[in-house]
């Protein structure tokens, strides 16, 4: 599969640019982060391809520190407010990347695209953090043509 470069005038390679991560949105206890993901012609650096990437992830109140040392009623009526969604998570991304190396040796063109992020709220003046990341991957083909 080849990319032909206008400006170049000819067939070229495509390199990964850093991700953007253009939003991060709390609704819950889920989260949605919008990115966009931009190959670049490799000898010009004209933006070819992209993809806009939303992946939503779930929160997970036993995951968070903190809420295995509470005690077995604090567990619970925190459980309460964090299924009512009472609780205010603020998650802050801390940055992302996309890899081309992914799906393996005999599945070329994945790129595997992977965003660190933490996760906090407060709550009877304790403090709760989580961080983790996700991953995605996608075919170079889910690329469009900029
Ligand atoms: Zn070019």
């Amino acid at each position: 599969m080849g990319n032909r470069c206008e400006q170049c005038n000819k067939w070229v390679s495509l390199e990964t640019q850093d991700l953007e991560i253009t939003s991060v949105e709390v609704s819950g206890t889920a989260v949605t982060f919008d990115c966009r993901s931009v190959r670049n012609c490799q000898e010009c650096s004209m933006e070819m391809k992209a993809l806009d990437i939303n992946e939503e992830v779930e929160l997970e109140l036993d995951k968070f520190d903190g809420f295995s040392n509470l005690g077995g009623k604090k567990q619970e009526q925190l459980r309460e407010a964090w299924d009512a969604e009472q609780l205010e998570i603020e998650v802050t991304e801390d940055g992302g990347s996309t890899d081309e190396s992914g799906g393996g040796r005999y599945k070329k063109n994945i790129l595997t695209t992977t965003v660190e992020f933490t996760a906090k709220f407060s709550w009877e003046g304790l403090d709760f953090t989580y961080s983790s990341n996700f991953s995605c991957e996608h075919a170079a083909s889910e690329y469009d043509d900029v």
